[in-house]
């Protein structure tokens, strides 16, 4: 592909950076309690300014932005050192998909919010005994008169405890085929039928939790895209989780490469042929990575939609993170080590990179089977 920004994408990419550079997101704050005021907050000022929500058309409040223009907004947000949006699962994941499934009342009640962050959005997907295989997953709905009531278990919820509005998929047919037994439901967390247990994680911080669902009540009018079709809307949530992501990620790699690089040579371990050559083909990985982001994109203005290419954006990524916090800790020693430090943050928390958003091992069959056209692992 042509990897020049043409004059409107160029313009695009100017008047984002004005804007960034006059509101500022300020520091990330020391208490994880912040944190989140802090990204809704942000979120606001990208909304008032129209810059929340650049991929949606519009009509919704979005800035009717061109795939190219979208990577160049998740690329300029990361080198402003921005966080994502609060309700990036509601920008990148329920807002697409209430646009391709929901009704006009669907789209009219639920999209607008979430521009705004005024209704943050969870992902219900995984349970304890249905991660990658989720279409296995047992929570029950159940449909009584207008409304369906919804009981299980939820379990890695990212955001749940923020969160007005979950996109739950739950068991409405326990005779059909496990995928064709499924549906997308649009749940209220706020009651007393849905309890938020939040998860520590080896960083100290609780991002996930669990969900406790007893008898919850769900209106059919926030079922979405039909009874039994959750597989295909979900489909659709899943197809989106990494499309923007990839521009996002692949720049904060580089800014923590180039925090590496920076402290190596302060500390004069640039000289040393052995972590010179670490350096060089962490750099060359990172600018695989861009290039593929790139190619990715490219497939998308071909097809219409994404290849397989954000399987592999997705597995290059979380593992060139883990080898590159990694990296820092064995250069940087026992100071990278201790708690506090951010090297220490981030070599914990790219452990879970491998594994959110699909673990490696599920992007490598992906990979296999679509793209080398090897048989089905089963
Ligand atoms: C930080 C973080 C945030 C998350 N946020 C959310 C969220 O907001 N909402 C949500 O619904 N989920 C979320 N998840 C859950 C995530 O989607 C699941 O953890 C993931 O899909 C894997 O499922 P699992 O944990 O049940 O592992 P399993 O599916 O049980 O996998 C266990 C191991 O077996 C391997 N494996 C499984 N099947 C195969 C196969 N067919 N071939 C080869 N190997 C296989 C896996 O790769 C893995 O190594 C989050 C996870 C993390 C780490």
């Amino acid at each position: 592909m042509d990897l020049t920004y043409d004059a409107r994408e160029l313009e695009f990419r100017d008047e984002l950076r004005t804007w960034l550079a006059d509101n500022p997101a300020g520091e990330l704050p020391a208490e994880e309690d912040s944190i989140y005021a802090w990204r809704r907050d942000f979120q606001r000022r990208l909304a008032a300014g129209g810059w929340a929500a650049v991929h949606w058309p519009r009509e919704y409040g979005g800035r009717g932005a061109t795939l190219t223009e979208s990577a160049i907004f998740f690329e300029e947000l990361a080198r402003a050192g921005a966080p994502l949006p609060a309700n990036a699962l509601g920008l990148l994941l329920a807002g697409p998909t209430i646009m391709t499934w929901g009704t006009q009342e669907q789209k009219d009640r639920f999209l607008s919010p979430i521009v705004t962050a005024d209704e943050i959005w969870c992902q219900g997907f995984s349970e304890p005994e249905a991660g990658s295989d989720f279409a296995a997953l047992k929570t029950r709905a159940v449909k009584r008169g207008e409304e369906w009531i919804v009981t299980g278990q939820k379990v890695w919820t990212s955001g749940a405890q923020y969160s007005k509005w979950c996109m739950l998929v739950a068991r409405t047919d326990t005779d059909a085929p496990k995928h064709k037994g499924l549906s997308y439901f649009l749940m209220d967390m706020e009651q007393e039928a849905v309890q938020v247990r939040p998860l520590r994680q080896i960083t100290g911080e609780s991002e996930f939790n669990e969900l406790f669902i007893e008898e919850a009540r769900i209106p059919d009018a926030n079922l979405l895209g039909g009874a039994g079709n959750g597989w295909k809307v979900a489909l659709t949530t899943l197809m989106n989780e990494r499309a923007g992501l990839a521009f996002f990620l692949q720049v904060r790699l580089r800014q923590l490469l180039d925090r590496v690089l920076a402290e190596a040579a302060e500390r004069d371990l640039l000289e040393d042929a052995a972590i010179a050559e670490r350096l060089g083909e962490l750099h060359l990985k990172a600018e695989v990575l861009r290039l593929t982001a790139y190619r990715g994109l490219t497939a998308i203005e071909k097809y219409g939609q994404p290849g397989p290419e954000g399987s592999l954006t997705k597995w290059m990524w979380s593992e060139t993170n883990q080898q590159l916090t990694q990296f820092a800790a064995d250069l940087f020693g026992p100071d990278a080590l201790r708690a506090g430090n951010p090297w220490s943050y981030e070599l914990l928390r790219a452990r879970g990179n491998t594994i959110e958003g699909g673990t490696t091992e599920i992007l490598k069959n992906i990979v296999a089977e679509r793209v080398l056209g090897l048989p089905k692992a089963r």
